[in-house]
């Protein structure tokens, strides 16, 4: 039986040795954790010994199929998905969110891989990648000497080690009767400008920096002090200051800054605003935008409450808050392939975090993804790279194709989908969201019937 060896044994890492043993596999499971937490704790955020630990919330997000996690999970649920079984199991009542007990979801997951014949779970930090067939699933914590090996193997310039993401709001909800589009020193029809500007008066922007220096912050963790001297010792790269710590440096810094309205004027007043919030477009359909250079670490109610003061964004919606942490990523649009193996050897698999997936869906997903592509690769069959219309394939299609100048993780969301053909049609969140559900579940089952044949 050939074998695999998978590093972590985390949300991605455990899904991916499940199915590589239930597809012929004999599998190494690592995990650096030990089985008593009490005697070491390597990640700094994971509190048991547990595979599959959830680190922070116990929520899998929504449970509804026509929610963008709605029809990742109905895709898991179709292409048997241990992980998700387990949470099943240990649901609780949440609503329309599939949250579980994080202990018994942990402790089943563990379980199951303990009791399959095929798979031997070893409690060790592997400290670099073998030269035989791998899936590298060390997660956004990954251990400081693998982090060596895999920037050795793609260049350091390939890695990256924390995010500093940027809030992202849906297009509809932005207010065009205040924000216009315009890209800095447009000539002519400011219509067709590439960003959408949010313009400030100097009343405007003093309270909104006045709010920004003094919302709530999410502490940062021990394991980002790192964050926190490089902060301090201004060794953090300008372009990934969150917006709060450039606002405490002083009153106009933001305006000079970010915030700077050169080459702008605002078409109703034929004036240069006092400062603007550039929003620039995060995804072909259109539909959602992100706040450039707008990084923070804010906590998300604040972030909700004091984004709402910019111009334009009364009403935003909010597809994801700015975030600040450690996060260890691949550059994935230069080095994997959308069935998720490295360019450069056929034998090594990514998955989780690391490849830009963020999401505990997202993550069990491609762990899901790399174990059968492993398993499919090692028995001599063709690999499977999902459909673009369904949530897994746009999310590997996504980290696989996105520029890497921007490249930030991403999780599942309908913006990745190729667009719906309407005909200039228009319906609404829910029908649209309908529509995108069906149309991956029919892409999956027209994909998967000639492989059971
Ligand atoms: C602090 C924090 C909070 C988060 N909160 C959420 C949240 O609330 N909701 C959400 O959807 N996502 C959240 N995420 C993002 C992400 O979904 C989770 O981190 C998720 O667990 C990632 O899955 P993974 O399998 O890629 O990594 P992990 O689940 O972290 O698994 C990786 C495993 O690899 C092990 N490992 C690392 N290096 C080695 C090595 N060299 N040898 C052997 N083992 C190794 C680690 O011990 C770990 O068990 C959070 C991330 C962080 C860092």
């Amino acid at each position: 039986m050939p074998t695999l060896t998978i590093i972590g044994g985390g949300l991605a890492g455990t899904e991916a040795a499940w199915q590589a043993a239930q597809h012929g596999l004999q599998v190494k499971l690592y995990e650096m954790r030990p089985t008593n937490p009490a005697d070491a704790n390597p990640t700094g955020a994971h509190l048991s010994g547990d595979l599959a630990e959830l680190v922070c919330s116990n929520s899998l997000g929504s449970n509804l199929p026509d929610r963008a996690s709605g029809v990742l999970k109905a895709e898991l649920r179709t292409l048997g998905s241990m992980l998700l079984e387990c949470a099943e199991a240990s649901a609780l009542p949440a609503g329309a969110a599939l949250a579980v007990d994080r202990e018994s979801f942990a402790h089943m997951a563990t379980e199951r891989i303990a009791a399959h014949p095929n798979i031997e779970v070893i409690r060790a930090e592997m400290k670099a990648i073998p030269d035989s067939p791998v899936i590298v699933a060390s997660g956004p914590l990954t251990s400081e000497s693998l982090s060596q090996s895999i920037a050795s193997l793609s260049g350091e310039e390939h890695l990256f080690f924390f995010d500093a993401i940027a809030p992202i709001v849906h297009a509809e909800s932005i207010n065009m009767d205040v924000a216009f589009r315009a890209s800095r020193y447009d000539k002519g029809d400011q219509d067709e400008g590439d960003y959408i500007n949010c313009p400030f008066t100097k009343e405007e922007y003093y309270a909104f920096v006045d709010a920004l220096q003094t919302a709530e912050r999410i502490e940062l963790r021990s394991f980002e002090d790192a964050i926190k001297a490089g902060v301090k010792a201004g060794q953090f790269f300008e372009g990934c200051l969150p917006v709060e710590v450039i606002a405490e440096r002083g009153i106009d810094s933001l305006a000079f800054g970010p915030m700077r309205p050169v080459g702008l004027r605002d078409p109703r007043t034929g004036r240069r605003p006092y400062a603007v919030v550039q929003l620039r477009q995060d995804n072909l359909a259109g539909s959602l935008y992100n706040l450039v250079g707008f990084q923070t670490n804010l906590k998300f109610p604040e972030q909700r409450r004091v984004l709402r003061m910019i111009p334009g964004l009364e009403h935003a919606e909010f597809e994801r808050y700015g975030q600040m942490h450690r996060n260890t990523f691949i550059a994935s649009p230069k080095l994997l392939r959308p069935t998720l193996q490295h360019i450069t050897r056929d034998d090594l698999f990514f998955a989780g975090q690391i490849t830009g997936v963020e999401g505990y869906m997202g993550n069990i997903a491609t762990g899901l993804l790399a174990g059968l592509n492993a398993a499919r690769l090692l028995t001599g069959q063709p690999l499977l790279s999902l459909p673009n219309e369904t949530m897994l394939g746009a999310l590997c299609h996504y980290v696989t194709h996105a520029s890497l100048k921007d490249f930030q993780p991403m999780k599942a969301n309908f913006g990745i989908l190729p667009p719906l053909e309407l005909e200039n049609k228009k319906i609404g969140k829910r029908e649209r969201g309908q529509l995108y559900a069906a149309r991956a579940a029919s892409a999956l089952n027209n994909f998967l019937t000639p492989l059971v044949e």
